[in-house]
């Protein structure tokens, strides 16, 4: 059994390729922890390199229509102030943004409604003149959204299945249907964009076998991107009690995303820091590539609450380049000057 699995882990290595019994031994068993994430860190080197993409991240409104169990933001949290930057002043932080290097800004949000196709094209096409990739996450769309805001200018979107188990999607997802998560996928790719996905690791109920299945979608559907985290149970959500996933659990799942997808992007995120202090640069170590450090501006940074103990909630901007990029060179590392599309290689 053994040396068997250390043979899965160089066979994936060499043919990116593993079976769905093989990755679920692999979660179960600790031996192989360190075999699996130097084998992930050598892909990464080899096919993405040491170049590590810096992506700004835009929090730029907690409003949202949706109940998710997990999530802070969820409508029927009352317990959080609610806020909603003006297009205006989204368009000034990635300025700002532009000013600390980054090449990318990711504006992400609850689904809220506020925002409008005329208001979200306003906003993308004046980032889009400042010459960097335009990253949307802010949820599910009509095609003809989706399309009016590429036609505008957005380059990549970031929705994540959360987990491809239908039945623990709906039931974590009140009034959501994984079918239409799964659209909202295809709408995009058909599109054009660059697809980022990725799901949450150690939602109550969720199996093994189910996280196996997770990564085997990724692949399956050509992600461009896929981040993952651990979910964090969060006071003011009916999860509460829930026990939350695991640092390490998360850590494999990276990898054996890296093992499997060779060039995509995987962000370190922000999740996988909160677990653990150095968590971001453990990531970059074991298949990571990207960082999305915040460029949310003052309150809002705390009021952005998805889970708690949010990583870097009073610090600024110029504070979070500075400190990333440390972490970076620290392990012999780089940031890229570039804008970070995909590369495909395979
Ligand atoms: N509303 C958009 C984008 C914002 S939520 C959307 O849902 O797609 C961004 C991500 O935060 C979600 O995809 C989810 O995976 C993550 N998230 C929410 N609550 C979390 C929690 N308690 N722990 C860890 N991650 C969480
Ligand atoms: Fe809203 Fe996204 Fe949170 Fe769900 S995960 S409640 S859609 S912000």
């Amino acid at each position: 059994m053994k040396d068997d699995l250390l043979d899965v882990i160089k066979n994936a290595e060499e043919l990116h390729y593993m079976e769905k019994k093989d990755m679920v031994s692999l979660f179960r068993e600790s031996k192989y922890d360190e075999a699996l994430f130097r084998a992930a860190d050598r892909v990464r080197k080899k096919y993405v390199g040491d170049k590590v993409h810096l992506r700004g991240l835009i929090e730029f409104s907690n409003i949202c229509k949706r109940n998710c169990m997990y999530c802070g933001l969820r409508h029927s949290n009352k317990s959080i102030e609610r806020y909603r930057i003006p297009p205006d002043k989204i368009i000034e932080l990635a300025k700002k943004a532009v000013g600390y290097g980054y090449r990318t800004v990711v504006m992400q949000s609850g689904e809220d409604d506020y925002y409008t196709v005329d208001m979200m094209k306003y906003i993308i096409s004046n980032i889009k003149k400042m010459d960097i990739a335009i990253t949307l996450s802010i949820g599910e769309k009509t095609f003809e959204e989706y399309e009016a805001y590429k036609e505008a200018g957005a380059d990549r979107y970031l929705i994540r299945i959360e987990t491809t188990d239908p039945e623990l999607y709906e039931n974590m997802d009140p009034g959501m249907s994984h079918e239409n998560r799964k659209r909202c996928l295809d709408d995009l790719k058909k599109l054009g964009y660059e697809v980022g996905t990725g799901c949450l690791i150690g939602l109550p109920g969720q199996s093994l076998e189910s996280l196996a299945d997770d990564i085997l979608f990724f692949k399956d559907i050509d992600a461009d991107m896929v981040g993952v985290g651990p979910f964090i149970p969060n006071a003011d959500t009916p999860l509460k009690e829930a026990e939350g996933g695991s640092f390490k659990l998360a850590l494999k799942v990276v990898a054996m995303t890296r093992l499997l997808m060779p060039d995509i992007n995987i962000p370190a995120t922000t999740a996988m820091e909160t677990l653990n202090p150095n968590g971001r640069t453990i990531a970059l170590n074991s298949g990571s590539n990207v960082v999305m450090p915040n460029v949310t501006e003052g309150i809002y940074r705390k009021l952005y609450a998805l889970y708690p103990g949010k990583i870097c909630t009073g610090d600024t901007p110029a504070h979070c380049v500075n400190c990333i990029t440390g972490k970076i060179v620290m392990i012999g590392r780089e940031v890229a000057s570039d804008k970070g599309f995909r590369v495909k290689s395979i």
